[in-house]
């Protein structure tokens, strides 16, 4: 057969407007489908449902990916690559009503609580990928990024703004409170925030300090004090009291020597 001829085909040109519409999936399936539908093994009609599902799948997961990127997630992880039994300090029920998002909806927040390792950054980035599979807007920030963040902005003369940006999001998640002291400038950004989205959106926090020594992470009781107030106000505080996975395969005599 002639170049022409196989340019020509239905099943190459069929293929070709399936590239050109990025319908990658149909178009590589295509010769098989047919066969199938020639040889009289399928219909031709569900064969095209079974290639468009495909595709659906495929759409959905990438539009998922983009939006679990764009939310500053750093990965992805859940609730059932959780270890329950490495860890039974934390409340798996509790976990688990969590991540219904009723939370969100009732705006209350989560306070995550343990030293380094336990699983709270984890379990954080698990509501965050719940709460993107739901179609809500998530914000993942390290805490000290997010200071950052607002001094460059309040630098830049466009702190209202920046504010209004991070205040918005259905979830704020502020990861690692507590592992870099914050300066009084930083707990008074912090504040500003907590108190915009106090009680309108929910926010979850992980840290490694427990409320009482925040004031020491803030070098100041009264702005601790006013952060953790509007926190904990309508939250959900689970304190993590295990060891660490990040060891979990360390022999015990090595783990004395940490
Ligand atoms: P933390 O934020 O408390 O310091 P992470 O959540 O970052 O700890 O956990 C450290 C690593 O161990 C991550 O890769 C996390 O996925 C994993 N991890 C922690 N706890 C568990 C657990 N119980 N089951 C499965 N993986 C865990
Ligand atoms: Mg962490």
């Amino acid at each position: 057969m002639d170049d022409a001829r196989i340019e020509s085909s239905p099943c190459i040109r069929a293929q070709n407007n399936l590239a050109a519409l990025k319908l990658d999936r149909m178009a590589a399936a295509l010769p098989d489908y047919m066969r199938m539908a020639s040889g009289g093994e399928m219909e031709f009609v569900s064969a095209l449902a079974e290639m468009t599902a495909a595709e659906v799948r495929a759409k959905k997961q990438r539009v998922l990916s983009q939006r679990i990127r764009s939310s500053g997630l750093p990965c992805v992880k859940t609730l059932s690559d959780f270890d329950w039994s490495f860890q039974p300090s934390v409340p798996r029920p509790k976990m688990e009503e969590l991540a219904t998002l009723r939370f969100i909806d009732e705006a209350e927040n989560v306070l995550l609580v343990g030293s380094p390792g336990v699983g709270k950054t984890h379990l954080a980035i698990a509501l965050g990928v719940e709460a993107v599979r739901a179609g809500r807007e998530v914000r993942f920030m390290d805490c000290a990024r997010l200071v950052d963040d607002l001094k460059d902005a309040q630098a830049r003369g466009i702190l209202k703004k920046r504010l209004k940006y991070y205040a918005h999001s259905k979830l704020l998640i502020i990861d690692e409170l507590g592992y870099l002291d914050i300066d009084e400038g930083g707990a008074d950004l912090l504040f500003q925030l907590i108190s915009m989205r106090y009680e309108q959106r929910s926010t979850v926090i992980t840290a490694n300090v427990g409320i009482g020594g925040w004031g020491s992470v803030f070098g100041d009781e009264v702005a601790a004090s006013a952060i953790a107030d509007r926190v904990c106000h309508h939250c959900s505080m689970v304190k993590i009291t295990g060891r660490s996975y990040r060891l979990k395969d360390l022999p015990a005599e090595k783990r004395r020597e940490r």
